[in-house]
């Protein structure tokens, strides 16, 4: 319903509970947050407002100046903690709008690799491909490459490593989502709105483009792999 990612260079937990209370209108039944800290990815979630999320992370602190967000409305899997993005396996989190239309057939490869589904979600299958190809010694960026080609349906999705604390990887195919510029700080939305605190610089993925980010950078390549150029616009200060 709702994706915010954040590499900044403060604790971000704060950062994306308050970009996600600029989603709010838009309805959700769940929220989360997963950070890398130190290498290190971890992840907090709870049902309900996005207060339960932040009265959670004052009792369990969530350390890191990386990290995603997400407010989920729930199509696949009851509104429960286990179903809330974002959905972790191992060493790769992600947080997904939309819908993945063949996540039985992916799951069930999956499951005969004994990469077995533990949520009721069809998110869960994209952390779990793209854990396989991690695995079989892939890059993080290669992983999240050729789980998104496997992908069917629509989806805005963003990544987040564990041992990457300078990386994040987003994608869009019928779900909008927007990329940030910052000052040493680069940022991904599923609406400008979400960064309006953080930046008034937003470019719009197009339909198939992935991006990769850094602190310093964003690549942005369409959906035949070619680099794409996307017009960063100045959004007025007060939206
Ligand atoms: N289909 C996913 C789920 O049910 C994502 C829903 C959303 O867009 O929030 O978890």
């Amino acid at each position: 319903c709702g994706i915010v990612g954040v590499l900044g260079t403060h604790e971000v937990a704060p950062i994306i509970v308050e970009a996600l209370k600029r989603l709010e209108y838009r309805g959700y039944d769940s929220a989360g947050i997963a950070t890398v800290n130190d290498g290190a990815l971890d992840r907090r979630r709870a049902v309900g407002k996005l207060i339960n999320l932040s009265d959670l992370l004052v009792h369990e602190p969530l350390a890191g100046k990386s990290g995603i967000g997400h407010t989920r409305w729930a199509t696949h899997g009851a509104p429960t903690v286990n179903n809330a993005h974002p959905h972790r396996s191992g060493p790769v989190a992600v947080v997904h709008n939309g819908i993945i239309e063949n996540f039985k057939d992916l799951r069930a490869d999956l499951a005969k690799d004994g990469y077995a589904a533990e949520t009721d979600t069809d998110t869960e299958t994209i952390v779990l491909l793209a854990r396989r190809f991690l695995e079989q010694g892939l890059s993080a960026r290669e992983a999240a490459e050729k789980t998104i080609a496997l992908l069917d349906g629509a989806f805005a999705l963003c990544f987040l490593f564990n041992g990457e604390d300078d990386l994040m990887i987003a994608a869009r195919k019928g779900s909008p989502l927007a990329v940030g510029y910052g000052d040493g700080e680069m940022y991904v939305g599923s609406d400008a709105i979400a960064l309006a605190p953080m930046t008034n610089r937003v470019a719009y993925l197009e339909e198939g483009d992935s991006a990769f980010l850094t602190r310093t950078s964003i690549e942005i390549v369409d959906a035949d792999g070619k680099p794409a150029n996307r017009a960063i616009k100045t959004l007025a200060l007060d939206e």
